[in-house]
């Protein structure tokens, strides 16, 4: 058991937000009980999820995607009201970590999708922040980008898109977990034979074609289902709370 305080505190030094620039806020977003025994570890704050806590009489969910984001419209109005209403009615607190879950050094999605995929990582992907964003890194062996592609689909139970950058093999590699197919030019600056994201976009194709580096669209949300579920692990070994990773299923 814990405090709603004393965790917040834990997680910011833990997870050092204040390192980001990122595109919500960091930390609690929904005030819930003072006391916590029951942790509910999830990707996205949505409605399913929330419904899931409530059934387990959790006091508060750690998420990736929470809420707030800029540029959408702040209104507590419509699915948002209901998701804020049912956390608010419940006394559950939400805390949401988006950009430094994505980037802990062991807890973090791109460091729990390495673990997964059996990469070493020897550096960051973007470096121009005070914080690097997704990883650079290598495979113990060398594969074909096919071999690569299957392994990527067991380890992640989800079928990875693979735009061939030609026939060479798959030794180096970078990542950025979620929706940084944007990146794929980052990696294309570091010299890897591969970069893996979760999303694709039109031009995704065109750069790892005419780049000459392999493409792997793993899923959003299968790339990004580690991070939490580790964090809330290590949060349970902490304060001895009773936690709970609740995986909602998403195609994308
Ligand atoms: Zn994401």
């Amino acid at each position: 058991m814990t405090g709603r305080q004393a965790l917040l505190e834990y997680l910011n030094t833990l997870l050092q937000p204040e390192l980001f620039r990122d595109y919500a806020p960091n930390g609690l977003q929904v005030e819930g009980r003072q006391e916590i025994r029951t942790l509910v570890s999830g990707v996205s704050a949505t409605k399913a999820l929330i419904d899931a806590a409530i059934e387990l009489d959790a006091d508060a969910l750690f998420v990736h995607h929470g809420y707030f984001w800029r540029g959408e419209d702040p209104s507590l109005t419509g699915m948002k009201y209901q998701r804020v209403r049912a956390l608010i009615e419940n006394g559950i607190n939400l805390f949401a970590y988006h950009l430094p879950l994505d980037a802990h050094s062991e807890l973090g999605n791109n460091a729990q999708l390495a673990a997964r995929l059996g990469i070493t990582v020897d550096g960051g992907l973007d470096t121009s922040e005070k914080h690097p964003i997704g990883n650079v890194g290598y495979l113990q062996h060398a594969c074909t980008a096919q071999q690569f592609a299957d392994s990527i689909k067991t380890a992640l139970n989800r079928k990875p898109i693979l735009v061939s950058g030609g026939t060479h093999p798959v030794k180096r590699v970078a990542w950025c977990t979620g929706g940084a197919q944007g990146y794929i030019e980052k990696a294309v600056a570091q010299g890897v034979d591969a970069y893996i994201s979760g999303e694709i976009s039109e031009q995704t194709t065109h750069i790892a074609r005419e780049c000459g580096i392999h493409y792997y669209s793993a899923g959003h949300h299968a790339t990004e289902r580690y991070g939490a579920k580790a964090v809330g692990e290590h949060l349970e070994a902490k304060f001895q709370l009773n936690h709970k990773f609740i995986d909602i299923g998403n195609p994308a």
